[in-house]
């Protein structure tokens, strides 16, 4: 292929800027300087951030890298990753701080403080002793939001024991390959948690997925909603084993390079990979890009990640970067909607969140249910909001600053994976003039870029591939037990290029804007088209709420696009008719140009999502080319592909 050919289309043009409100910029954590300081000497940079930790012994080395991909971050450091996040506050006389306050979805509540979450966390790793977990072993976890979730993880931590959550939506057969993957000794769970308004059980999975797997020799039970459980001689209780364990434990160092968890991959695109993350850089990297992208003032906010723990985002933000920090977090049990719409607002409202960070995907639910609902709560307590998770379209962004940030909150859009392990692209809240839909710039120590097939650096205005150029302190180790495909999967695309699977464009001024997967990329008369910006392009119409598009087989153009749309609910009946349908696709013309109208649209009540709440867009081609659907298991909802295929045979394509 020839060089000069194009990679990724570059068509939608955005011009609004919202630059930092001056208050947020005089006082911010991170200035622009810290870019040059990074750039200026990159391990330097990391190990000054390292200096935020508190070591055992200090490292000889910090990157160790003469063995790519295989890094070495703070190689010969020793430290304890629940006594970096937990102790340390507590010997520093922030004992009486909060650390949690834990909203149940039913209403009830608990506030945690640093000498409370010490004292549980020292129960719990004595009781993970007492049942034989020693330095090295697995411990697979599958529990609700309930506080001990976080207190599981770093019980595990400060024993050595590497963690492997699963998040507890998923099936047994799900949890069981988990186990089986990462040999787990111990499995913590509940009875069950409280979902949508009711309990939702969680032991029956457990017990149907440790039938068949070895190496489990106990079932650690939390009593959460109080529902009958099978008894097993495997299981023990939560409340009977911990409770009883004395409150001290002596935390020891554990190696840099020590195994702190295995995560699986959310499973988009199938087959999820056991993604390792190690203790000195992730912490490092977690705790600083915690500290500037969200301009943490520990002393006075209060913080809210909305995401389930289950997902690398509530390891990174809301477990290990905000107790590291110091921070005082929200932690919420269940569903936005339950009992009413107005949950979150109401919990910002509550414990005056000053951040907050959520998903695309859950703003984008918010903008349907209306503005009038965020409109009924005092939310003046925010100053910075984050997304992550999927691009945030202009027009979602737009309406989050707005309507949630009261017109003058920044809104940092973050990059990064499972695999990375901590954010890497986003903009700097008090440095940044943001751009809506940007993910703007590497963060300071971060290293990278958009490429071409041939691994070229693409021009301001070009699109490709996004790649990281140097390794990172959060950069996952390996793919647990299968090097092979660690190297395969992440290094072998591009010659000593980490790719991330992504594709991006840079604009003229060299900001980075990411356009979904790269497989997800649509080939239309020979221009390589991103799902993102025609899903932006039908968002940014008033009538609509969620867009999702593919590429289907097209005899005269290689590939054609289909889109999937849910209108607003205050759009009416008019949504209906073929008006619309071609109002809508003369938009997407307008807006991106003629070459991205799509050539069908589906007018649909739901998309098909994963647990993390992305959309499957495999799922989607298939209805657009009119097979059978595939897979459905890692979907929240499985019966909204039902729904969508009833509507399959309405299917009209006009001119
Ligand atoms: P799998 O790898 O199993 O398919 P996954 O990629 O969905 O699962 P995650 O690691 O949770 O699992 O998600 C990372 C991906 O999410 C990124 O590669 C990217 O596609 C998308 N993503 C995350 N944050 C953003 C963002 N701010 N802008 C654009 N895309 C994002
Ligand atoms: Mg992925």
């Amino acid at each position: 292929m020839s060089q000069s050919q194009e990679t990724l289309s570059n068509l939608l043009q955005e011009t609004r800027r919202f630059p930092p409100p001056a208050e947020l910029a005089e006082s911010a954590n991170v200035t622009a300087e810290a870019y040059d300081e990074a750039a200026a000497d990159r391990l330097g940079f990391w190990a000054r951030q390292a200096d935020r930790l508190s070591w055992s012994k200090r490292w000889d080395e910090v990157l160790d890298w003469s063995n790519p991909p295989f890094a070495k971050w703070f190689k010969g450091g020793e430290l304890n990753v629940a006594y970096n996040c937990v102790d340390r506050h507590v010997e520093a006389g922030r004992g009486a701080k909060v650390a949690f306050h834990w909203e149940g979805e039913p209403g009830d509540s608990r506030t945690i403080t640093y000498a409370d979450l010490q004292r549980e966390v020292n129960k719990a790793a004595n009781a993970l002793l007492e049942l034989g977990v020693r330095k090295g072993d697995r411990v697979a976890v599958y529990l609700p939001m309930i506080p001990e979730l976080p207190i599981s993880m770093l019980a595990c931590a400060r024993i050595g024991a590497t963690h492997s959550v699963v998040f507890g939506g998923f099936s047994a057969d799900a949890l069981r390959t988990r186990i089986d993957d990462a040999q787990a000794k111990v499995v913590i769970t509940a009875d069950g948690g409280y979902r949508r308004g009711k309990p939702s059980a969680l032991k029956p999975t457990v017990d149907e997925a440790v039938e068949s797997t070895p190496s489990v020799e106990h079932v650690l039970v939390v009593r959460r909603t109080g529902a009958e459980v099978a008894e097993n001689d495997r299981d023990v209780w939560w409340q009977d084993v911990v409770e009883r364990q004395s409150e001290e434990h002596a935390a020891e160092p554990h190696d840099a390079e020590h195994p702190l968890f295995i995560l699986y991959t959310s499973g988009t695109t199938g087959n999820p990979k056991g993604i390792l993350h190690t203790t000195g850089g992730y912490l490092t990297q977690i705790a600083y890009t915690h500290h500037a992208v969200f301009d943490l003032k520990p002393e006075t906010d209060v913080y809210w990640c909305s995401a389930d723990i289950g997902w690398v985002t509530g390891h990174s933000y809301i477990v290990y970067g905000p107790l590291a920090n110091g921070a005082t977090s929200v932690l919420y049990e269940g569903t936005p909607d339950t009992p009413h719409k107005g949950r979150w607002w109401e919990v910002i409202q509550k414990y005056k969140v000053s951040i907050f960070y959520t998903a695309p995907t859950a703003i984008r639910t918010c903008m349907k249910w209306g503005d009038d609902i965020p409109a009924e709560y005092d939310l003046s307590s925010l100053r910075v909001l984050g997304s992550v998770g999927e691009p945030i379209n202009p027009e979602a962004y737009v309406w989050y600053r707005e309507h949630i940030g009261a017109g003058k909150t920044p809104v940092v859009d973050t990059w990064w994976q499972t695999e990375t392990g901590g954010i890497m692209i986003s903009p700097l809240p008090g440095v940044t003039a943001g751009k809506p839909g940007a993910a703007m710039r590497p963060l300071p120590g971060i290293v990278a870029d958009v490429v071409d097939d041939q691994g070229q650096p693409v021009p301001n205005g070009g699109g490709g591939f996004l790649v990281v150029k140097e390794p990172w302190p959060a950069m996952l180790r390996t793919i647990w037990g299968d090097d092979e495909r660690y190297v395969k999967t992440y290094w072998s695309r591009f010659e000593g290029l980490y790719f991330a699977g992504d594709g991006a464009k840079k604009d003229e001024d060299g900001d980075l804007w990411l356009l979904g997967r790269v497989d997800d990329v649509m080939l239309v008369s020979g221009h390589n088209i991103s799902t993102t910006e025609v899903e932006s392009a039908l968002v940014s119409h008033p009538k609509v709420a969620e867009a999702a598009v593919v590429g289907a087989t097209d005899p005269v153009t290689g590939q054609a696009i289909v889109s999937f749309v849910i209108p607003l609910s205050s759009a009416g009946a008019e949504v209906e008719g073929e008006d619309f349908l071609k109002e809508l696709r003369d938009h997407v013309a307008r807006t991106l140009g003629p070459i991205a109208k799509p050539r069908q649209i589906m007018i649909v009540p739901e998309l098909p999502k994963t647990r993390s709440g992305k959309i499957m867009r495999r799922l989607l081609r298939d209805v657009a080319e009119n097979r059978s659907v595939g897979d459905v298991t890692t979907l929240a909802d499985s019966t909204v592909m039902d729904l969508i295929s009833e509507k399959q045979s309405d299917v009209k394509s006009d001119d």
